[in-house]
């Protein structure tokens, strides 16, 4: 054979580019030194990449320019020892997806992963172990392929097939693709390593954003459903369920899932025997099993595909040393679950119990405050009627400071009551309890109406109330009662928030099927963030607090806003510190009476 027949003229005109080698038939001729010139060059090439997928294709790419063959595959085992990453060099985009399924390795190359020795073969069509080759795998001639090994452990194979020029591989082929393929198993170790720190610090980034969510939501059935598609994107896994104990602590319920087919009976209470969520909820100890398919006598409920799940995880969800639920987790795949998986696991379901024990006592708390608050009631409205009679029939000549006692008794009283009052309507409200009733209501006359009999409370401040000249002819269905309460929220609050002689402008505006009453002050404003919280319960912005001017409940706004809505209306805030709010209520016409 010349020399001439060794180079392959496609090879020339990569000649002058950065980290060019000659192949190694090339080499064959040349000394020691430049053979390890080569595959020290090689090394490089695949060694300055992190990226697992870019790895491998370096890894196949190099080593098939450098040999000098038609084609290049590198395949990466499981921990099953199947191939999970097959990449392949020499073939056009096409030819790749022809190939389709990836080789199983329990062919040829399975022979090669087995033995962990390299295999060179002249001729495949003789070879009697050729089989194990996906179908519309590229045509070969020649073969020569080797172990991708670390510490003597099989973790990959690396094959070439038909060197140009060449009938087949030769022996220092070999020699160089084992030594560059010792290299190339270092670097897919570092791009292993480099994806799980990733991985790890993704988890972390998500368990932190996931438990910043969980913590915002005290509503039990809703906190839930987070908690099951929170544990799947945690893990990104497909299905997962929650189970809690009851307060017996002998049986336990699921209370949500998510990837599973539904169950025929989602509340039947099960006793902790015979089952894994049972036994992790016995000991507090986390279960993972890697294949389900060793279970005997264990029903699991279907993913949402139909299929069993292969592979699952369930850990212990523990508040104040106290096992209270589970989280199981669910693989369409036989998978081992890391320990660094559990651990995650964990301490997501220490988030969630603490979100959970939340939400449990937000409940206890408004349960207690609505039952305390009705209790309250009827002592109140004695103490009032009584102070009222008082108030009404005290003798001339008493003391000034009796007479402001008796006020302040009064007043306050009322006060009071108006709290006991908006603490029972929202709990109502949130609860769906309140019924409107609905009649035609001409909206410039109720608004004006409205604001009418405020104006004591703002002539009180020396602030102005401005009223557009109010529309007229424009109906809503609404329960004046409960349209009422809402807009005097807003209207007081625009009081109670604008300073000494500032100005409150109302006004009404039509737009289609709407009309919106807009109230707009000359107050401190709000600022952006804060803008959407104000319409929760109990929400008082900060700066109020150390102005003792305006007191407040932080009710008034959740319950205009449970009312309007009640209306099928919107109601929503547009302001900016240091210039004013405004505040909309949008409400549908009664369009049959629009024309009256
Ligand atoms: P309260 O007024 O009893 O505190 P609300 O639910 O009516 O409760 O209002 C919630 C919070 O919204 C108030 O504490 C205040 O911080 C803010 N707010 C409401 N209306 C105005 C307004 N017109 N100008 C400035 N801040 C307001």
């Amino acid at each position: 054979m010349s020399v001439n027949e060794r180079i392959q003229p496609n090879i020339g005109n990569h000649s002058k580019r950065e980290n060019e080698i000659l192949p190694i038939s090339y080499l064959n001729d040349f000394t020691l030194l430049e053979r390890l010139q080569a595959l020290t060059s090689a090394n490089l090439i695949v060694s300055s990449e992190l990226d697992l997928d870019t790895v491998l294709q370096r890894i196949a790419d190099t080593a098939r320019q450098f040999a000098n063959a038609a084609y290049a595959a590198v395949g990466i085992l499981d921990e099953y020892g199947s191939i999970t990453s097959f990449i392949t060099s020499g073939i056009s985009k096409e030819e790749r997806e022809k190939i389709g399924e990836l080789p199983h390795g329990h062919g040829l190359l399975g022979v090669l992963i087995r033995q962990g020795k390299a295999l060179r073969v002249g001729d495949m069509s003789k070879d009697p172990r050729r089989s194990g080759f996906p179908p519309n795998h590229p045509l070969m001639t020649s073969l020569l392929g080797v172990p991708i090994s670390l510490q003597d452990q099989v973790i990959g194979d690396l094959y070439l097939t038909d060197k140009f020029g060449f009938d087949e591989f030769s022996a220092a082929d070999e020699w160089w693709l084992t030594l560059f393929a010792r290299q190339a198993a270092v670097a897919v170790q570092n791009a292993h390593h480099y994806k799980r720190v990733q991985i790890s610090h993704q988890r972390a980034q998500t368990l932190a954003e996931l438990a910043g969510t969980l913590n915002q939501s005290i509503d039990p059935e809703e906190l839930f459903q987070q908690i099951t598609q929170a544990s799947c994107r945690l893990l990104e896994l497909p299905a997962s369920a929650l189970y809690l104990l009851d307060s017996g602590g002998t049986h336990f319920e699921m209370q949500s899932q998510y990837g599973l087919q539904e169950s025929l009976n989602p509340h039947r209470l099960m006793s902790l025997d015979g089952s894994i969520a049972g036994k992790v909820l016995a000991n507090g100890i986390p279960v993972a099993v890697s294949d389900t398919s060793a279970l005997q006598e264990v029903l699991l409920q279907p993913l949402h595909n139909g299929r069993t799940p292969r592979s699952l995880l369930v850990v212990p969800i523990r508040c104040h040393d106290q096992v209270s639920g589970v989280i199981e987790v669910y693989s369409a795949q036989p998978r081992e679950f890391s320990g660094e998986e559990v651990s995650l696991l964990e301490a997501f379901g220490g988030q969630a119990a603490l979100a959970l024990e939340k939400a449990q006592l937000y409940k206890h708390k408004e349960e207690f405050l609505s039952m305390t608050a009705h209790d309250l009631r009827a002592p109140l409205a004695s103490i009032m009627m009584s102070a009222g009679l008082l108030a009404a029939h005290l003798p001339a000549g008493l003391p000034p400071t009796l007479t402001r006692l008796v006020n302040n008794i009064s007043c306050n009283s009322e006060r009071l009551n108006n709290l006991l009052n908006d603490l029972l309507d929202l709990t109502r409200l949130e609860q769906g309890k309140v019924r409107l009733h609905l009649e035609c209501l001409e909206i410039g006359e109720a608004v004006a109406a409205t604001a009418h009999t405020l104006i004591p409370l703002f002539e009180e401040k020396a602030q102005k109330l401005e009223f557009d000249k109010p529309l007229r002819e424009y109906w809503v269905m609404a329960d004046r009662r409960r349209f009422e309460q809402a807009l005097v929220n807003l209207i007081a609050n625009s009081n109670k928030y604008t300073p000494i002689a500032g100005t409150v402008k109302i006004s009404l505006q039509v737009t289609g099927n709407w009309v919106t009453i807009r109230i707009k002050d000359s107050g401190p404003g709000i600022p952006l963030e804060e803008q959407n919280r104000i319409f929760d319960r109990y929400y008082r912005q900060t700066v109020h607090e150390q102005n003792s001017e305006a007191t407040g409940t932080g009710l008034g706004l959740p319950i205009a806003r449970y009312l309007i809505e009640l209306h099928g209306g919107q109601i929503w805030v547009e302001s900016e510190v240091g210039y004013g709010s405004t505040f909309f209520i949008k409400l549908p016409l009664q369009t049959s009476l629009q024309s009256m």
